[in-house]
């Protein structure tokens, strides 16, 4: 299935000169959003991929995520941008073109040596996998791999990250 021409171009969003990839059009379709869950699990799978939790990002993380850690038989662990945690959190923060962001976890999200799958829906420059990495590591865990739905190679972001497998489902 040619889940590719599901996802939307949306040219200058959110700012001039940046074309969005919008896959809110892939997440409605009924048979694209299961092909997608479906090749994602696959992929993880053939890539052996074992963990004990799948990280997502806030917000298009969460889309995939818990999809994934239903199928993997792992538990789901969000990471969210700052003051969104209730409880006691781990915090990275990270470079964007202008200015700085931070994310969150929880500290007692993972016990020492567990292993963790990160999802979201998109790999562009790498910050945000690279922070959640950083992040992951922090609260003592192991990260095993990535998987994203979407990768824009000319931007490099897998060059950021750990040295570890990197599944994608499409690249632009
Ligand atoms: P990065 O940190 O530059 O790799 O950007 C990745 C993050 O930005 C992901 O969490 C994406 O949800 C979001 N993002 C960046 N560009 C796009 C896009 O074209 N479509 C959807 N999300 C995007």
């Amino acid at each position: 299935m040619d889940i590719k021409s599901l996802v939307r171009d949306i040219p200058d969003f959110p700012k001039p000169g940046i074309l969005f990839r919008d896959i809110t059009t892939l997440l409605r379709h009924p048979q694209g959003l299961r092909y997608t869950l479906d090749s994602l699990h696959q992929k993880c799978e053939a890539e052996g991929f074992n963990p004990d939790y799948i990280v997502g990002m806030e917000s298009r993380g969460f889309l995939f995520a818990p999809a994934l850690a239903y199928q993997l038989q792992a538990g789901f662990v969000p990471v969210r941008k700052p003051g969104k945690l209730p409880s006691s959190v781990h915090r990275v923060e990270y470079d964007l073109e202008y200015g700085s962001d931070a994310l969150e976890v929880h500290q007692d999200a993972f016990g020492l040596g567990d292993r963790v799958l990160i999802v979201d829906d998109l790999l562009a420059t790498g910050g945000t996998a690279k922070a959640t990495a950083a992040l992951v590591e922090q609260a003592g865990a192991e990260v095993l791999g990535f998987a994203f739905i979407i990768e824009l190679r000319d931007l490099s972001g897998r060059t950021l990250l750990p040295e570890v497998p990197i599944v994608t489902l499409i690249e632009y």
